[in-house]
């Protein structure tokens, strides 16, 4: 696999970076995921304004534009043939060649992207649900922020999968925040889609806005409002989104069966919406 690094294209193998690097030594990066399909990639300047809101909120300057940031995308899929995937970004504060939490202002940053080849369309987990246990939400107060500060979801999504289940959905002063890598979403009995509001509580996925713009369109009505996990399990129906799942259903919590077990109508008319308008797109 060819990876970009610093204005490298370089098999992975070859790509260094400083032990000293602030990323790995403080997590003092960010990093975004942008969703491939039909080798094209999906909603980039969505990802994109987004990576410039997590580098200014962490005073990072990116050093490079947006246009050659969608080229650096383009030239990765193409060396890689990705054809159903993701690109992972990820740009740290760079490297100080020691370790000081107060960073100097001249370090030259880290910008790092490689491609994950992964079914999008057809993945399993969309056909048939996926099952989730709810946990308690111990990351820091600055969600918003896509930094690559992922323990907590790491120990979630392990914790998850030593109960059996397939994933998380993270609690805190008894309302669901958001999934341990994604947005969380129940749907009422009279089809009303109900989601947490955005604010520093929450990642603002850039598949939930699209999801909004679509329930919208398609006179779905949408709630943004926080929920707890006993109305989940009273719900007709629960999903998640992200980059790299789009929509998949969520068919049961802590055990317990979400309607009738099976993934609901409201969840797969927008997941598959969703992919038709990104198939349709010429432009990520
Ligand atoms: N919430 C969290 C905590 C995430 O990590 C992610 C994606 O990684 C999302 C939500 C969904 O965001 P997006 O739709 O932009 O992928």
């Amino acid at each position: 696999r060819i990876v970009y690094l610093n204005g490298r294209y370089l098999e992975e193998h070859r790509a260094q970076v400083s032990v000293f690097d602030r990323g790995f030594l403080f997590a003092d990066a960010v990093y975004e995921v942008t969703a491939v399909l039909n080798s094209k990639l999906i909603d980039f300047a969505g990802h994109f304004a987004r990576l410039q809101r997590s580098c200014t909120e962490l005073g990072l300057t990116l050093p490079v534009s947006e246009q050659q940031l969608r080229d650096i995308h383009q030239e990765l899929l193409i060396r890689n043939q990705l054809h159903e995937g993701g690109i992972y970004l990820q740009l740290t504060r760079g490297s100080a060649g020691d370790r000081d939490f107060c960073a100097p202002a001249d370090l030259s940053p880290t910008l790092l992207l490689f491609t994950q080849a992964r079914p999008l369309k057809d993945a399993p987990q969309a056909s048939a649900g996926i099952h989730v246990v709810s946990l308690p939400d111990i990351r820091w107060h600055r969600r918003d922020i896509k930094t690559v500060q992922l323990l907590a979801p790491c120990l979630a999504k392990e914790l998850a999968h030593a109960r059996g289940a397939d994933d998380a959905w993270l609690v805190e002063d008894g309302f669901v925040t958001e999934g341990s890598s994604s947005n969380a979403y129940i749907v009422t009995a009279d089809g009303t889609v109900v989601t947490r509001p955005l604010s520093n509580d929450i990642l603002h996925g850039i598949t939930r806005q699209a999801l909004m713009q679509l329930a919208a369109d398609g006179g779905i009505k949408v709630e943004e409002r926080a929920f707890t996990i006993a109305e989940a399990l009273a719900a007709k129906e629960a999903f998640i989104s992200s980059a790299t799942t789009v929509v998949w259903p969520v068919v049961s919590i802590d055990g317990q069966t979400i309607g009738d077990g099976k993934p609901g109508p409201v969840s797969l008319r927008l997941r598959q919406r969703y992919l038709q308008l990104a198939e349709q797109s010429t432009q990520g």
